[in-house]
């Protein structure tokens, strides 16, 4: 039996996980689940899946915790030293899927005792690389990608020698305004940024991929992961999402990644790894599909690729304050404080005050270090908003 700890279980990758567990039950002993306001289903998965305890980031919804779990044999906790609590709880496999930047210390506590560390949350690595990196190596432990990007770049590296490669190419579906006229963009609404054409993914994330930031954050996780140089990182444009990377080698030769748009793919290969077992993920019939296309990311409509560009290549705790004012900016996009084309011009206010002040590129990544320039850059993104309301 492996035990196995999923953090962010509630969410859509948590969901998606849990479906891959449930239809191979007996082979899982789950530990620890971790979810935020969606209680209930945070205590049903607990008592489906018998999991030692179930975790709640926020402390307010405790009780409904505790009351949705009596008598079902899990714990019940809450708030972020809980979910810290939980990852030093020794299993084999982790997967960390809570959103955003506060997914960085339950993977970095996780690494401490070995475990694979199945990491969909980019943004620890966006933030902290180099540190998280640095910890899987101290400990012996193992970081398996799960966004389908990383995953497809790590497969199309199996067998194959870094120093061979020329570049690696992910691609962006284009999400939900690709073909929207430009002088539209200002007035779209967040609903309308949570339609992704092919992707079922959480909300958050959903609108990162209408804005591009979504493929920002991937090229410097794919720098970071990969450790590749900025200039053989590209990301294109390929709308049918079928095509998730590609791996060029200094032989001409490409190994392209494959598959239908299904997260259970990459979540199931970072379970299985290093086997290959079946996976409910429908399969890709590319006469169906008739016609790939791929055209350059344009940095008009999506200026977040030219800022991921340049984050990618300035390194440091560039990631960290890129990441926090993505973050704040979209909160004030979703509350309707600032326009979606605003969302980019606020965090490239940020990065322009921060870089100098802050020496960014240069800083030591450490938890605090990371943790101040998270905050300072929300503070930084908050004026932004204001100073544009
Ligand atoms: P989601 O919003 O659906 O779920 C997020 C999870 O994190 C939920 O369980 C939520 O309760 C929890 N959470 C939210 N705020 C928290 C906090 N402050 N502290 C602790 N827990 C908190 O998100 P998702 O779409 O599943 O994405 C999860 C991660 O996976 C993100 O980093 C995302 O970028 C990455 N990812 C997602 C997809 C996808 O298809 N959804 C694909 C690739 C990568
Ligand atoms: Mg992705």
């Amino acid at each position: 039996m492996r035990r196995v700890s999923i953090f962010g279980a509630t969410g859509s990758i948590g969901q998606n996980t849990l479906d891959l567990i449930r239809r191979d039950r007996d082979s899982y002993d789950i530990v620890a689940l971790t979810g935020g306001r969606n209680v209930a289903q945070l205590a049903q998965d607990a008592r489906e899946f018998g999991a030692d305890i179930a975790v709640t980031a926020f402390d307010d919804a405790l009780p409904d915790l505790r009351d949705a779990l009596a008598d079902s044999g899990a714990e019940a906790a809450a708030g972020s030293a809980a979910i810290l609590e939980a990852a030093d709880r020794p299993v084999d496999w982790i997967m960390s899927a809570i959103i955003g930047a506060a997914g960085l210390e339950p993977g970095m506590r996780a690494l401490r005792h070995g475990a694979t560390l199945a990491l969909a949350n980019k943004e620890s690595l966006v933030c902290a690389g180099p540190l998280l990196m640095a910890e899987a190596k101290k400990h012996g432990a193992r970081i398996m990608p799960v966004d389908s990007e990383h995953s497809a770049v790590f497969q199309g590296l199996i067998g194959e020698d870094h120093d061979t490669v020329e570049k690696v190419t992910i691609t962006a579906s284009g999400g939900a305004f690709r073909k929207t006229p430009l002088n539209v963009l200002k007035d779209v609404t967040p609903d309308q940024a949570m339609r992704h054409p092919n992707w079922s993914m959480g909300a958050r994330i959903t609108i990162d991929s209408a804005s591009m930031f979504n493929k920002a954050l991937e090229l410097i996780e794919t720098k970071e992961f990969f450790g590749f140089e900025s200039n053989q990182i590209d990301a294109i444009l390929h709308p049918e999402s079928i095509v998730h990377a590609m791996v060029s080698f200094h032989d001409g030769g490409v190994m392209a990644h494959m598959g239908a748009p299904d997260m259970r793919h990459a979540i199931g290969f970072a379970l299985n790894w290093p086997e290959r077992r079946d996976l409910p993920v429908t399969a890709l019939d590319l006469l169906e599909i008739g016609q790939l296309n791929f055209e350059p990311l344009d940095e008009t409509r999506w200026p977040a690729i030219r800022l991921g560009r340049a984050v990618m290549k300035a390194g440091g705790l560039t990631g960290a304050a890129f990441n926090a004012a993505k973050e704040r900016a979209m909160d004030g996009f979703i509350a309707r404080d600032i326009r979606f084309t605003d969302m980019a011009p606020v965090v490239e206010d940020v990065l322009n005050q921060m870089s100098v002040e802050f020496r960014l590129s240069s800083a030591e990544i450490t938890l605090d270090s990371v943790g101040e320039i998270d905050q300072m850059a929300r503070i930084r993104a908050e004026e932004a908003i204001r100073a544009r309301t």
